[in-house]
């Protein structure tokens, strides 16, 4: 490991690579590949990871908001963009920065067209959403036959796209459930290719659905999180390699004797006489709260070392009572040693929640 003098979030761009590999060897040749890019690129750097994907070859990005694919049209990246989530106050930077929105209600889409129809704009492509269970965004199946006759009469709209999301592709307790999504979704397709448009996108899979739903996977897949390492099963996750390790040092050993108190409010003490880490990492890094008190444990010299206490702000200590170890050492939070699944060794959260976490505070460090 390299000697590293602070807080670090190292992004491994072979290990990107690797679960770039292990998505495309789930799907056919022709299957394209959306790779999903929201909040910094789930925690890691939108543009180099946008543009590493790139090269791998995936077809699309995928962003949350607006403001996020702005970020890639500024630095001249061309390739479609799909906006999961586009508010209708961004409409003008939407059609200003050609992003391809998800329209996922009638409200959307009419104000969408009255735009585009006032700018004399035609022919923009646009995603559609369908809702086939996750009751979260979307048009339901019964939506169809009015999306037939708004967007049979317009000409400002293309569709190049039509999906849906899955709620539950990675939970194996839940297969009936995907099963019928997928089947909903088919409707849905069958419906636009009759009706609508012969010429459009249909993509269902995130990451789950794509390692384990093959008939999920149509002409796209949108893949998030296991590009960085994270399943959301142990098979999925034997498949894959994170991306982001996050890696700190020792700031301050101190040796304390029983029913001495660390930290704020007392919550740890020692019942015998324990070595005490301090760490240059807190909340305001991403390491939440939650994760006091023994919830979680960091890696020091190849050994766990628990967090005792509560996590402050910009620090946090560790007990590592017989780990040899001196100030300045190493101390991985995440990454290679342990996956932030082992990390966080209570399950008080999911992967996507930790990594997406780790604040614009700590420093993004590059490896390939
Ligand atoms: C975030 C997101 C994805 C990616 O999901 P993963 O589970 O990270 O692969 C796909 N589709 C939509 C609509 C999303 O919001």
């Amino acid at each position: 490991m390299p000697k590293l003098k602070e807080t670090n979030l190292t992004i491994d761009l072979t290990a990107l690579k690797h679960n770039f590999n292990v998505i495309k060897s789930h799907v056919s040749p022709s299957t394209q590949i959306m790779g999903v890019v929201k909040a910094f690129a789930y925690g890691t750097d939108s543009i180099v990871i946008g543009e590493k994907l790139i090269e791998l070859g995936v077809s699309h990005l995928a962003v949350a908001y607006i403001e996020e694919g702005m970020r890639f049209r500024r630095r001249g990246i061309n390739t479609p963009i799909l906006v999961f989530y586009p508010q209708l106050e961004d409409l003008p930077k939407l059609i200003k920065y050609n992003l391809t929105p998800s329209i996922y209600n009638f409200r959307f889409l009419e104000k969408l067209i009255k735009g585009l129809k006032r700018r004399k704009i035609q022919k923009f492509p646009v995603h559609i959403k369908m809702n086939t269970g996750m009751n979260r965004l979307g048009f339901d199946l019964s939506d169809l036959a009015s999306l037939k006759s708004i967007l049979t009469n317009q000409v400002n709209v293309e569709v190049v796209g039509l999906f849906s999301h899955l709620s539950s592709a990675g939970n194996s307790e839940e297969v009936d459930f995907t099963k019928e999504q997928i089947k909903k979704f088919n409707t849905a397709r069958h419906f636009f290719k009759k009706e609508i448009t012969s010429n459009f996108i249909a993509h269902l899979a995130n990451s789950s659905g794509t390692l384990s739903h093959p008939e999920a996977t149509f002409d796209m897949v949108r893949a998030g999180i296991a590009l960085y390492g994270y399943g959301n099963n142990s098979q999925e996750q034997l498949l894959l390699k994170p991306v982001a390790s996050l890696t700190t040092v020792i700031t301050q050993l101190r040796e304390i004797s029983p029913r001495a108190s660390v930290g704020y409010d007392r919550n740890f003490k020692a019942q015998k006489d324990t070595t005490i880490a301090t760490l240059p990492l807190g909340y305001a890094d991403g390491i939440s709260r939650i994760y006091g008190n023994g919830n979680a444990q960091v890696i020091i010299q190849g050994q766990k070392a628990p967090i005792v206490g509560n996590v402050c702000m910009d620090t946090l200590m560790v007990d590592v009572t017989g780990i040899n170890c001196k100030e300045g050492d190493v101390v991985e939070v995440f990454g290679k040693q342990q996956s932030a699944i082992e990390f966080d060794i209570k399950a008080q959260s999911i992967p996507y929640e930790l990594i997406t976490r780790i604040s614009r505070r700590v420093s993004r460090v590059f490896t390939e």
